[in-house]
């Protein structure tokens, strides 16, 4: 079978896709078609944490597959509460209830749905440059007009601020205070850049959604679970939300959704909001798992050492090609005075594989457990194609 043309022929296309077929995962390696390895920095964005094949996670999918798939949370179940108990473990203090369903932006549109129940207000403040997934609430809260055309009108009530602009989201709320409900924040911007909040802007929005009875969601998804170097990047802030949206790396590579309530997320009421495969025990004993192994691996110290090695090594590079090198824990982004896309191919021929975030940035997100020699390839790679010779890139698309 010829995957490419098969999979060109049946997708619906709604995915720019590089021209590689990956067939098979281990550690912080993938390998195509014909064995050959790459460096994986794109983790599935952000999901495979534990790398590729993790032992524990595999050993708990197949021992609750053979137990027990599917069990609507119509019943209680075994795997489901000691997903919970593992979970909240971790969580910052008072968030300590939460709704599982099966992706971030299913996420997001819970956290959206129970501002407006606790609040009674349906305005929303986001961030330019925010993104929170693809469905139509969450759409609402992202900012990228690509991929809002064509889909609009989306959700009354959104409104985009300038990101760490503290005096426009004064200005804001000052204006609309009485109907923003919530304020939806990411603290490490990744899709648009890996841009990081400034502390005193988290700290307004923080002061402004108390003063105005509004609600701080924090969107976690790709921040979360020791990717910057702390179990949640929030406590890199010393703020805690009100609702706090998990995915990507929470399900051990599989699918899952998790939204965090804290104290004034109460009384959402019977029914109010359900999910057919949410708290599934498959998905939440892989979740456990993933949960079990990020603190026995103390993954969130691994992520700040090798995060700070990585971007001190990509600091060292120098390239009249290079903007910025930023990034928290293992969350790196290489901003360039051009565009990236070229070099993102060109990485990919080096056996490195990385993600673009915006038109200008190429974001590194690599399993949590890179290996010292796996980064100094990957760093090596880098070097070559923005510091060597152009002919690196040629012909890349
Ligand atoms: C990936 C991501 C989402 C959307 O998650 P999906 O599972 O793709 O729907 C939302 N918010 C942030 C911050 C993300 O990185």
């Amino acid at each position: 079978m010829n995957v490419k043309s098969t999979e060109d022929r049946h997708s619906a296309g709604t995915y720019a896709k590089r021209d590689l077929v990956l067939v098979r995962g281990k550690g912080a390696l993938v390998f195509d078609e014909e064995g050959r390895p790459y460096i994986d920095c794109t983790s599935g964005v952000g999901v495979a944490s534990l790398g590729h094949a993790n032992r524990q996670v595999i050993d708990a999918i197949a021992h609750q597959a053979e137990r027990m798939i599917t069990c609507y949370e119509l019943f209680y179940n075994d795997a489901r509460a000691r997903f919970y108990e593992a979970l909240s473990q971790l969580m910052p203090a008072g968030l300590d209830r939460f709704f599982l369903c099966n992706s971030g932006t299913e996420a997001v549109e819970a956290a959206l749905k129970f501002a407006r129940k606790v609040t009674g207000k349906h305005g929303v403040l986001a961030m330019q440059g925010g993104y929170h997934g693809k469905t139509l609430g969450s759409l609402s809260a992202t900012w990228n007009p690509r991929y809002r055309r064509g889909f609009e009108p989306l959700l009354d009530g959104f409104q985009h601020v300038p990101f760490n602009n503290v005096g426009a989201v004064e200005q804001a709320f000052r204006k609309n205070g009485e109907s923003i409900g919530a304020v939806v924040l990411e603290l490490v911007q990744g899709e648009s850049g890996v841009k990081l909040a400034t502390p005193e802007f988290v700290r307004t929005v923080r002061r402004l959604c108390d003063q105005y009875s509004a609600l701080l969601i924090i969107d976690e998804i790709q921040t979360g679970l020791g990717r910057t170097g702390k179990f949640f990047a929030c406590e890199h802030y010393g703020v805690i939300p009100d609702i706090l949206t998990l995915a990507k790396a929470i399900g051990g590579g599989l699918p899952m959704g998790v939204v965090a309530l804290g104290g004034r997320v109460r009384e959402l009421g019977k029914g109010s909001h359900t999910s057919t495969f949410g708290g599934n025990p498959l998905v939440c004993a892989a979740g456990r798992a993933f949960i079990e192994q990020m603190i026995e691996e103390r993954l969130p110290e691994q992520a700040r050492q090798k995060g700070a090695y990585l971007l001190d090594q990509f600091r060292r590079i120098s390239s009249r090609r290079v903007r910025e090198v930023r990034g928290l824990g293992l969350m790196l982004g290489i901003e360039l005075r051009e565009r990236a896309q070229a070099y993102v191919s060109a990485l990919m021929k080096e056996g490195v594989l990385a993600l673009l975030a915006g038109p200008t940035v190429i974001r590194f997100l690599p399993p949590l457990i890179i290996s010292r020699d796996e980064m100094d390839q990957v760093v090596g790679a880098v070097r070559k194609v923005l510091g060597g010779e152009s002919s690196a890139v040629e012909g890349a698309v």
